[in-house]
This record gives structure tokens, C-alpha cells and sequence, in this order.
């Protein structure tokens, strides 16, 4: 049997560590007596951690003091909504970027509360690269710059940060959160769904700047409000328990192994051997534009795509899984979050050698 790789793009792999410890820990966590799922959410137990994942993310991410961070249910896809709810502030219009399938999403929710200024799109290139800031129209009085730093389906991700002047910038993170440093200061607001780089789904992590907080529009729902998660410590009512706690070991596993700035060395490195191979043969090709492309989420094609399936059937019996692409996409997608280790990908482009040599 060959070694396991799974390149899911969410619900993605966990460090196996993590796993082992949680399988360890299951029935009975730390002598308590009880399972992290059977514990009170307002019990001293899982208030202790929760306390520590939320100081060890603001240790890993460089959280300043004035921002709040909410552990909330709904995934990324609530955010859609829950952003322009909060951060509309009055004010008439949003800028937004259009880079994608993500970032579409978010400016359909976003239309249900007030105009949306596309400030850029990279749709007339079948959303294969990032406008370049010089090439954004934004409005000086939007009440906040959205835009998705990482598309997961196409491969397309921002390196650099959007300077948006007083206007607070929004990003949805969710599939390039804790892959490498950011300064959190340039964001008004920072959103993730757990389930690529820091946990399970069904936790959706939220970084906000507290003078954003407590101005929703009319009508919003209480659980829809930033304020009643902020004033309730994410505790108003049940939170994800048990995602939390593996985000919690997942941070503390980053910490023990070099923080953010280790994993943005190793995602480097792992996306270089990857591209490095499609940019080294014809058989194969990346669609994505040079600048922009996703250490995260690698799309690829090959020439003839006649021979998908039957990559796709020799990649499992080698162990290699989920690599088909997006439904919306087609061709190949390999998602490597920080818990793929090197050795995935260099056995995924072992066998797109192997491959191409019986089928070129
Ligand atoms: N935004 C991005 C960039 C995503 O990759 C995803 C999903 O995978 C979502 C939003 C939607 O997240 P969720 O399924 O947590 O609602």
C-alpha cells in the first residue's frame, strides 16, 4: 500500500500529529473524565481551552490588542452576509474585487444590503490572474474594500496587501490563513472557514477591529451581530466545541514548529516543486498567471484532457487523492495547505512524471 496523500481542497488534511493527539485525548481529556464533545462550553475545562487557542492565534498571527477575535458557526459563506451587515455603517456602497467563483459569491450577498462597486474583475481572462491595484477604481466613500486574497477554486492568489486608505479592508483568508505572515493592522476585518489550514468545519474564524463593531444595519439578527459574539466572548450561545479545541492543537502545533514564517518557507518551497514541473514539460500547464499563483490551491490541466480519468484512477492506486478539479473548472486542482508535507508533492509529481512518460 502506498502512502496516503490527500489533496482535498476543504474539508483538507490535518497534521497527523493533531489527529493522533485527539485520538488520544477522545475519550478522556486530561484525566477529566470527559470527552472535549461532552464538556459544558461555559465549564472551566473548555473555557481553559478555548482561552489558549484564541492567545495562541493572536500569538501566531500577530493580533493587536484592538482587534476582536470571534469563533462562530456558518461558515465563510455566513460572512457574505454578516460583512455588510455589520460594516455598512450607514454609508451606501461597497468596493469589491472580483477575482473568482469566492469572490462572486461574496458580491451577490453583498447586493442584498446596499451598491456594490466592482473596483476590478479579472473575468475577461476566465479569472486567471489579479487586477493590479493601479488598475482598481475605488470609491473613497465605500464603507470597506472587500476582496478574496486566495480563490480556492481557480488557483489565484494576492501576495501583496490592498491599500485602501481610511476605508478598512476585508479579506475572506479562508484558504490562505496561517499559510504565511500578515500584518492583521492593515485589515478592518479578516474572515476564515476552519477547514483547510486551521481545523474541522464548522468553525469560522472572524478578526475584527473593534471600532467596527456595533453598528448594524436594521433588522440584522442578533446572532448576525458582531457585538452580541464580542460582549458574549463567542460564548452567546453554543460555540463549535470541538473544532475549537482542534484548532487549538493545530496552533499549537505551528508554534511548536516555527510559526508562520516556517510555513510560508515550506509552502514556498513545496508550490515551487510543483510549478517547477508544470512550467518543465508541455504535457501539462498551469492556467494561472505567473504573479498569482496560489501556493495553496494549484490547478493544472493536461493537454489532452481525454486522459483525465484515467490520471485521475492511476493517482489513487498510488495513493493520491482528491485531486480532481473544481466541478465549475474541470482539469486538476492539488490543494497543499500547511499540512501537506513536502513528500506528498513530491510523490504527486513523481507519478505526473510517470504519467506523461507512458502517455506523452
Ligand atoms: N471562501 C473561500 C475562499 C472558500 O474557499 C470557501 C470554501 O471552501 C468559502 C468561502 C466558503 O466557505 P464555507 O463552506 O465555510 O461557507
Amino acid at each position: 500500500m502506498n502512502h496516503i496523500y490527500n489533496f482535498s481542497a476543504g474539508p483538507a488534511v490535518l497534521p497527523k500529529a493533531v489527529l493522533e493527539q485527539a485520538r488520544d485525548e477522545l475519550v478522556d481529556w486530561h484525566g477529566s473524565g470527559m470527552s472535549v464533545m461532552e464538556m459544558s462550553h461555559r465549564g472551566k475545562e473548555f473555557m481553559g481551552i478555548a482561552a489558549q487557542m484564541e492567545a495562541d492565534l493572536r500569538e501566531l498571527m500577530g493580533i493587536p490588542a484592538n482587534y476582536k477575535v470571534l469563533f462562530l458557526q456558518g461558515g465563510a459563506s455566513s460572512q457574505f452576509a454578516m460583512v455588510p451587515m455589520n460594516l455598512l455603517r450607514g454609508k451606501a456602497g461597497m468596493d469589491y474585487l472580483n477575482t473568482g467563483e469566492w469572490s462572486k459569491k461574496a458580491i451577490k450577498e453583498a447586493k442584498r444590503y446596499g451598491s456594490v462597486n466592482v473596483v476590478a474583475s479579472s473575468e475577461d481572462k476566465n479569472f486567471n490572474y489579479a487586477p493590479a491595484q493601479d488598475a482598481w477604481k475605488l470609491d473613497p466613500n465605500a464603507a470597506f474594500v472587500h476582496y478574496t486574497p486566495n480563490e480556492t477554486i481557480g488557483g489565484v492568489e494576492i501576495f501583496w496587501t490592498p491599500k485602501t486608505g481610511n476605508v478598512p479592508l476585508v479579506a475572506d483568508m479562508s484558504s490562505t490563513i496561517l499559510s504565511r505572515p500578515i500584518d492583521v493592522s492593515q485589515f478592518g476585518l479578516i474572515y476564515a472557514g476552519a477547514q483547510k489550514n486551521i481545523g474541522p468545519a464548522g468553525l469560522t474564524i472572524v478578526i475584527v477591529r473593534d471600532d467596527l463593531i456595533g453598528q448594524t444595519v436594521a433588522g440584522t439578527p442578533t446572532m448576525f451581530d458582531y457585538k452580541t459574539h464580542v460582549d458574549n466572548d463567542s460564548m452567546y450561545n453554543t460555540p463549535p466545541t470541538y473544532a475549537m479545541y482542534i484548532a487549538g492543537l493545530v496552533f499549537q502545533l505551528l508554534k511548536r514548529e516555527g510559526g508562520l514564517a516556517e510555513m510560508e518557507k515550506r509552502n514556498i518551497a513545496k508550490a515551487d516543486l510543483l510549478y517547477g514541473y508544470l512550467d518543465a514539460t508541455d504535457f501539462y500547464a498551469s492556467p494561472v498567471a505567473r504573479d498569482n499563483r496560489s501556493r495553496m490551491n494549484i490547478p493544472f490541466t493536461l493537454k489532452d484532457a481525454a486522459l483525465d480519468e484515467a490520471f485521475l484512477k492511476g493517482a489513487k492506486e498510488h495513493g493520491l487523492l482528491q485531486l480532481k478539479g473544481h466541478r465549475s473548472v474541470g482539469g486538476m486542482r492539488a490543494s497543499i495547505y500547511n499540512a501537506m508535507p513536502i513528500e506528498g508533492v513530491a510523490a504527486l509529481v513523481n507519478y505526473m512524471k510517470a504519467f506523461e512518460q507512458k502517455n506523452g
